[in-house]
């Protein structure tokens, strides 16, 4: 069986990938970084999802020689020009706290009003293989930011933000496959499977 590593340590972020994955790569052995040997993880700071993604992606490849897939993701809102962006995870410092960062971006946007509270999260997916060409894709969620968190299911930003998909319940008030089948990993994941599965066979 073939095997390829997923380079992301947030559980949450490792179920919902693996989930998808599994479904297009049925063959293939999903590990997460647990699963290997540890190593200096390179430091997120590159302008834009893509460059992050690669970024994780080839420092996988590097250190362990598995084909590796990478992403990385983030929310965008328009009334604050595209931020938090790649800030998400730790819009409001550090050590990341989902509950500080829907605290402080709600704060932020109190007095921003409903037609001006459109978002849409962004996931960047690379894969690099030896020798292969890196292959990167994007996805993306639209919907808007409400003014209180609801839901206890997924993950971050998920508890402020109803998609356009599904207009009601927030992302984490869906089920995993309601939100997989419109969620920005889901779209870049369902994207790049194909290509994955035809450079692993
Ligand atoms: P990454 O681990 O650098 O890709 O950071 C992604 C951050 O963006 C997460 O910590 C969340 O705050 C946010 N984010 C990305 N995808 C989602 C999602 O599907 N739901 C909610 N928040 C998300």
């Amino acid at each position: 069986m073939s095997q390829v590593l997923l380079a992301s340590r947030n559980p949450k972020k490792l179920a919902e990938m693996q989930r998808i994955l599994r479904e297009h790569l049925p063959s293939v052995e999903v590990l997460g970084l647990d699963d290997v040997p540890a190593y200096d993880e390179p430091v997120e700071d590159k302008p834009t999802f893509e460059g992050n993604a690669l970024l994780k992606a080839r420092a996988a490849l590097a250190h362990t020689e598995l084909p590796s897939l990478a992403d990385d993701s983030g929310l965008c809102v328009d009334a604050l020009n595209g931020m938090p962006g790649v800030l998400s995870a730790r819009w409001s410092g550090t050590p990341k706290s989902d509950e500080r960062n829907n605290a402080l971006l709600l704060a932020q946007l109190e007095d921003v009003p409903d037609e001006r509270r459109g978002a849409h999260f962004t996931c960047a997916v690379a894969f690099c293989a030896p020798g292969h060409d890196e292959l990167v894709v994007e996805g993306r969620m639209d919907g808007r930011i409400i003014r209180e968190t609801r839901g206890t299911g997924g993950f971050g930003y998920d508890v402020v933000f109803v998609a356009d998909d599904h207009p009601g319940p927030t992302t984490a008030e869906l089920s995993v496959e309601d939100k997989d089948a419109i969620s920005h990993r889901g779209r870049a994941l369902r994207a790049i499977a194909p290509q994955v599965a035809a450079l692993l066979r």
